[in-house]
């Protein structure tokens, strides 16, 4: 029997690192070893950034698309976040977890609130930047978005932080090296808790617990 997957919730004000920082634990080979991990691809209607490729980073779609999906329930949960949608497909998630696959949710805190009342399991991480000043300066050095975008989620920065106390865990990402050694750290901890063993060592403590 598969032990299902774990679901994760990485948020932030936009630029503080999730991405960065999911990518990187995501490509550590055996470093939270045991279980296959993989990123959510939301839909969004916002346009591509140079080097985003549809089905990898985004399924980029129209608003209409969006709206369709929408009223086919298709959505685990959805937000609209800087003018535009952005939303998780339920049916990949489902079949992710089903396949024993951790799942990692980059995703904002309207979205975080949703999948929190549908899954009380989740484990929730707010990312920190280390003050206002870094994160403007990482938006800007990251060179994919306008000024006028840059003032908007500087803007929207202070609405996203403001809710860090619905979160489990908080990281705040000024080294980055530490960053991903905590959100390791957090993951471990999630796939060692006694209910998890049990069900991935079932085999051993049948075998631990036989008069044989
Ligand atoms: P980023 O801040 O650089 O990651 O910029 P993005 O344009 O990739 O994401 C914009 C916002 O939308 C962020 O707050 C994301 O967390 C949020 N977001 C992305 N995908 C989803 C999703 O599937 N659902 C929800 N609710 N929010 C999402
Ligand atoms: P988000 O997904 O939260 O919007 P990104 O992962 O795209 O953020 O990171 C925004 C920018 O900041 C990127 O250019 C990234 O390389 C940089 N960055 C991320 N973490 C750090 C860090 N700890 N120190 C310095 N720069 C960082
Ligand atoms: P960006 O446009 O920079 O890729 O993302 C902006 C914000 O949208 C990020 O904070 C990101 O976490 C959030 N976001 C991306 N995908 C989703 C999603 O599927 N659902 C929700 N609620 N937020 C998302």
């Amino acid at each position: 029997m598969t032990v299902p997957g774990n679901l994760f919730i990485l948020s932030a004000p936009s630029g503080a690192g999730k991405s960065s920082l999911i990518k990187a634990l995501l490509s550590q080979e055996n470093s939270v070893a045991t279980r296959p991990m993989q990123v959510s691809v939301s839909h969004t209607t916002r346009a591509p950034r140079p080097g985003e490729n549809n089905g990898e980073h985004y399924h980029f779609v129209s608003v209409n698309e969006f709206k369709k999906q929408i009223s086919k329930n298709a959505f685990y949960e959805y937000a609209e976040v800087f003018d535009n949608y952005y939303g998780t497909s339920e049916v990949a998630i489902d079949a992710q977890l089903a396949q024993g696959i951790d799942v990692f949710l980059d995703i904002d805190w309207q979205g975080a609130q949703q999948v929190r009342m549908k899954k009380p399991s989740v484990t929730t991480i707010f990312i920190s930047p280390p003050s206002k000043q870094e994160l403007e300066k990482r938006l800007r050095n990251r060179g994919q978005d306008s000024e006028e975008v840059i003032a908007s989620r500087m803007a929207q920065a202070q609405a996203e932080c403001s809710h860090y106390q619905e979160f489990d865990y908080i990281i705040v990402n000024d080294n980055f090296e530490q960053a991903v050694s905590e959100l390791n750290a957090i993951v471990l901890n999630q796939r060692l808790k006694c209910r998890q063993q049990a069900q991935t060592h079932a085999q051993l403590f049948a075998e631990l617990l036989s008069d044989a």
